[in-house]
């Protein structure tokens, strides 16, 4: 049984309770929300790292990535070695009015030229502003958050062994360069000096 003035009653008690809860609105644009790292916003491209193997556009399910390329001869690496062709990319876009942000291209991506970026403020009023171009999806790598760090225990990853490998011996060259220098030097003071001296003369 409901006597006169309930319903009215309930309502001010629903209103007081809300009225003392912390409020969940976010306050968008003045405040910008705080996503998590790996937010799926815009798709950056990584061109140096893109083979053109299309792998990408032929996994999306949305069909919404269109690549042009054509192929180049590049000269054998050693002489009397063959010729080998290799593709170049002259247009990559995705459709950011169809993408469905599945992240399937990121994945199968054999060579780490796709990435996730939580930027998400891309709106346009006109739907082709919304297809991206190679230079756009360039512009959106540097919002692409550092991955996070490695385990401890981890094994270190074959790039980075090879890179650091490839600075180490270039390192160890240039100190062999130049402690056979300084050895020339200490052996030949006499030549070093008339040679400063020879210099100085040609100068003036
Ligand atoms: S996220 Fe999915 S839908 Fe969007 S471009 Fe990549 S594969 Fe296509
Ligand atoms: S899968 Fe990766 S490497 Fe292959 S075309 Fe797409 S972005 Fe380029």
């Amino acid at each position: 049984m409901s006597f006169p003035g309930s319903g009215l009653a309930k309502g001010l008690a629903v209103t007081l309770r809300t009225m003392t809860k912390r409020s969940v609105t976010a306050q968008y644009p003045d405040v910008q929300p705080d996503l998590a790292p790996r937010t799926r916003g815009v798709i950056g491209l990584f061109e140096e790292n893109c083979t053109v193997c299309m792998l990408c556009a032929r996994e999306c399910p949305d069909w919404c990535i269109y690549i042009d390329s054509h192929k180049e001869t590049v000269p054998p690496a050693a002489p009397g070695g063959r010729e080998r062709s290799r593709n170049v990319l002259d247009r990559f876009a995705i459709d950011f009015a169809l993408c469905m942000y599945c992240g399937i291209c990121i994945e199968v991506c054999p060579f780490d030229a796709l990435f996730w970026s939580p930027e998400f403020e891309y709106a346009e009023t006109d739907i082709h502003d919304l297809t991206h171009e190679r230079d756009k999806l360039r512009e959106w790598m540097w919002t692409v958050p550092e991955p996070p760090a490695l385990d401890p225990a981890a094994e270190e990853p074959k790039e980075i062994a090879a890179a650091r490998k490839a600075a180490d011996k270039l390192a160890a060259q240039q100190a062999a360069e130049a402690a056979a220098q300084n050895e020339n030097q200490t052996e030949n003071p006499n030549q070093n000096q008339n040679q400063a001296q020879d210099t100085e003369e040609e100068g003036t």
